[in-house]
């Protein structure tokens, strides 16, 4: 019989693992809420349509990225999300959120690309979201980066390096695009497949490339930074100078491009050179015209996405993921008649907080602790039929390798008050 096992780039997020999750998912939520971002939760799937308007036609994601099916029932075209901007967007749009109101929001979810999977690139991966809705002065985009290091920093990892460049405004780029086709044009030859098939399409993201065939050539290319207007130059040196008042450091980088089309004015990435080709942690910027372009109305917005695999990868590397919890208390119990009464203390102790994990299987007292030695219980207790008659308990301490014999009827108190004090 064939085995049935996942789809080719979807992982599997085990026990083992997923502890990690959990702890990094605590942190970012209290860290979230500490700059008043909100939660907010929106479908997996959306209308197609969605994604072609918002992410735009000729990116690589719409070309070749997304999952897309028709529902046989209604004959609709919908779309696994392969980002979560463009949905959040939807849905504060359809429920009107922006009415005389600015939004914070925040959101974890699984996003869906068909890539070739690698290391830190899957076709199903995790993505935490920041979206700050209705600010139009660079003040929110010096304090999206502050909340971004602060990240960091609450996670001990002190040497991403954030990048950072303007794109100006539709109209500055359609006129450093007439230039940069014209630049391309001439140096042909040295243009890849992919470039070449990007040259007249999106251009742009031609500065971005990673083959190194062609970095000098994107080297010397026609900078956007040159075709800007007053009226960006001032938004990108203000956002320049209140980081530089914020104490972060950055580098310029003028061929900083992003993938999706709705981005104008601050772009940015957070890397890291532990995960070779793979190597944006963090990536966002502004993208006020998507929001005219989904409701109608002018608007502003900015936002980031960090991969959380590969966030991970980089604790990993720093080795900076936290240790599986111990468990407070393993109770030993040693028949069937005992095994009630020690569920009644397990209760006892988990209501003041404590955690209890109680044995469950006919086992030897010696197979019970070596048990609680894998689950690196701080307390051990051990309860028998004797002691069950001499309502006694064996309290064993793991650590200082010591055993009591306390009153059952005191039991509570003891371990409660070693595990505030130590003994
Ligand atoms: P890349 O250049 O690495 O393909 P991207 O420009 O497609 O990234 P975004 O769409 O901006 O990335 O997504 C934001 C972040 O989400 C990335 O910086 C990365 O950390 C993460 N990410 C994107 N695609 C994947 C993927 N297929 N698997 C895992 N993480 C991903
Ligand atoms: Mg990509």
């Amino acid at each position: 019989m064939q085995k049935i096992v996942a789809v080719k780039g979807m992982n599997d997020i085990l026990p083992e693992i997923s502890h990690n999750w959990l702890w990094l998912e605590n942190i970012i939520k209290e860290w979230a809420y500490s700059y008043g971002y909100r939660n907010i939760r929106t479908p997996i799937v959306e209308d197609t349509g969605l994604f072609i308007r918002s992410i735009g036609e000729v990116t690589d994601i719409v070309e070749k990225e997304m999952y897309t099916f028709t529902d046989s029932l209604n004959g609709d075209s919908l779309t696994l999300r392969p980002e979560g901007t463009a949905g959040t967007l939807r849905a504060v749009i359809e429920h009107n959120l922006l009415y005389n109101s600015t939004q914070k929001l925040w959101y974890i979810g699984q996003m869906f690309r068909h890539e070739r999977p690698q290391k830190g690139r899957y076709r199903q991966f995790n993505q935490l979201g920041i979206e700050a809705l209705g600010f139009a002065n660079p003040n929110i985009d010096a304090e999206i980066i502050l909340m971004q290091q602060d990240l960091w920093q609450r996670l001990g990892i002190f040497d991403l390096n954030l990048e950072i460049n303007c794109l100006g405004n539709k109209e500055e780029r359609a006129s450093h695009r007439s230039e940069l086709i014209k630049y391309l044009e001439k140096n042909i030859d040295v243009l890849d497949d992919e470039a070449k098939n990007r040259l007249y399409k999106n251009p742009l993201r031609i500065l971005d490339t990673k083959n190194p065939m062609m970095q000098e050539m994107v080297a010397n290319a026609p900078r956007l930074i040159d075709h800007l207007t007053d009226k960006s130059l001032q938004h990108h040196e203000s956002w320049k100078s209140n980081l530089n008042s914020l104490g972060i450091s950055f580098t310029e980088n003028h061929r900083l491009v992003r993938g999706l089309d709705y981005y104008n004015q601050s772009v940015f990435e957070w890397v890291t050179d532990k995960l070779g080709s793979q190597a944006t942690v963090s990536a966002g910027g502004r993208y006020d015209p998507l929001i005219a372009e989904l409701s109608g109305k002018d608007n502003y917005a900015i936002g980031f996405a960090i991969g959380l695999e590969r966030l991970l990868l980089v604790l990993e590397e720093y080795k900076k993921l936290p240790q599986h919890p111990a468990v407070d208390v393993y109770i030993a119990c040693m028949n069937d008649e005992v095994s009630i009464y020690s569920m009644q203390i397990a209760q006892q102790l988990r209501k003041k907080g404590i955690s209890a994990i109680q044995n469950l299987i006919n086992v030897s007292l010696k197979a019970q602790l070596k048990k609680a030695d894998n689950l690196m219980a701080k307390i051990t207790l051990i309860i028998g039929e004797n002691e069950l008659h001499n309502k006694q308990v064996v309290v064993k301490l793991m650590q200082e390798q010591v055993q009591h014999v306390v009153e059952m009827d005191n039991i509570i108190n003891f371990i409660d008050s070693y595990l505030k004090k130590g003994v």
